[in-house]
């Protein structure tokens, strides 16, 4: 029997967080663990079984249920992409993850990608990465930027990338060969995330309305900022858009040790301006780039919890594990793709 099997990589953010819904700028890498949806077409309806969650979702299609009815819960994910597609087909077969999920690597994201391929997506790789992006609102109702999605979409072996999310153009950027990307889970499982995610959207977004897009604002114009709060959240996205600029031409020029510094100062920008970090968060960063070898380490993704990510020489961590037991040495990857099987 003919089988599909369609991957979707999950990502790491090593630097430019909490700028991609306001038009800023990120440097992400897909990364060698995703998930994979193996199973074949059926008709009228879609039946999956998550090895992870160990749980099995049954939906008709076309699907005519309210998305935030449906359970278990995380087949809404899957319902929204099925919604999205005006699914008819069906599809039965199995969810595997090598991703911790809900550990801000983008389980949910790979698993929409993975889902719109395994049920016959066929537009453009920008219209996955969308279809994803529209999935998550739909699902969880979360008003999240394209970050996730085009990580996932357009990852490149042995580079990162290069987004601007105002023209939402991807340049692939190579990656030496002498380092390696490390990520550590704090141990905080991620609290509060939805709604502290949005209090922080509605603040950039009274930020761009004084002072324009922050992507390429003068930082000296914060002055015009009088609320506190706002203008802080403002000198991050200023700040964290010029070090992903920095960061970029630090690899460029190879040097490493000066990309792992705008790492450290990213991280203090999310702890102290962004307040996205917790204590917990902030001790494991400062414990991994006390390590000898470590260039720089940072909170990655949406913060509140979740993991870290430390750039190191090859071998300076040499077991992840050994910090709070869940940790990866990871690659940067292909794109979401689908293949045949047979067997
Ligand atoms: P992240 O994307 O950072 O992992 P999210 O909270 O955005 O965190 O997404 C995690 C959710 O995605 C899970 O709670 C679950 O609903 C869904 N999910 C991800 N991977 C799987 C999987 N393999 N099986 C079932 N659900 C999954
Ligand atoms: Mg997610």
């Amino acid at each position: 029997m003919t089988q599909l099997r369609a991957h979707a990589p999950g990502r790491v953010n090593l630097i430019g967080d909490h700028t991609d819904y306001v038009g800023g700028l990120a440097l992400p890498v897909a990364i060698d663990l995703g998930t994979t949806i193996t199973g074949s077409a059926s008709t009228g309806v879609i039946e999956l079984q998550s090895e992870q969650l160990g749980s099995r979702m049954h939906l008709d299609v076309p699907v005519n249920q309210q998305i935030g009815t449906i359970e278990p819960s995380w087949s809404r994910y899957i319902a929204a992409v099925a919604r999205e597609m005006d699914c008819r087909e069906g599809f039965t077969g199995t969810i595997s993850s090598t991703l911790p999920l809900g550990a801000g690597l983008s389980s949910s994201a790979s698993l929409e990608l993975a889902t719109a391929l395994a049920l016959g997506f066929d537009g453009s790789t920008l219209e996955l990465a969308r279809l994803g992006q529209r999935c998550e609102l739909a699902a969880v109702g979360v008003p999240c930027g394209l970050l996730d999605q085009l990580s996932s979409a357009f990852g490149r072996e042995g580079h990162a990338l290069l987004i601007d999310f105002a023209t939402t153009s991807i340049e692939p950027i190579e990656l030496p060969g002498d380092i390696e990307i490390v990520i550590i889970h704090s141990g905080v499982e991620r609290t509060l995330a939805g709604s502290a995610y949005g209090e922080r959207r509605t603040a950039c977004e009274r930020a761009t309305a004084l002072l324009g897009p922050l992507a390429d604002c003068d930082p000296n114009a914060l002055d015009r900022i009088e609320d506190p709060v706002i203008r802080r959240r403002a000198r991050h996205v200023i700040t964290e858009c010029q070090r992903v600029r920095d960061a970029v031409a630090a690899l460029r020029s190879n040097t490493i040790e000066t990309f792992g510094r705008l790492m450290v100062e990213s991280h203090a920008s999310l702890r102290d301006d962004f307040e996205v970090s917790t204590p917990v968060v902030d001790a494991l960063v400062e414990q991994l780039i006390a390590i000898d070898g470590v260039h720089g380490a940072r909170v990655t993704g949406a913060g509140f919890g979740g993991c870290v990510v430390a750039l190191t020489r090859p071998g300076a961590i040499h077991d992840p594990t050994s910090f709070t037991g869940r940790g990866w040495k990871v690659r940067a990857s292909g794109p979401a793709s689908v293949e045949l099987i047979t067997d």
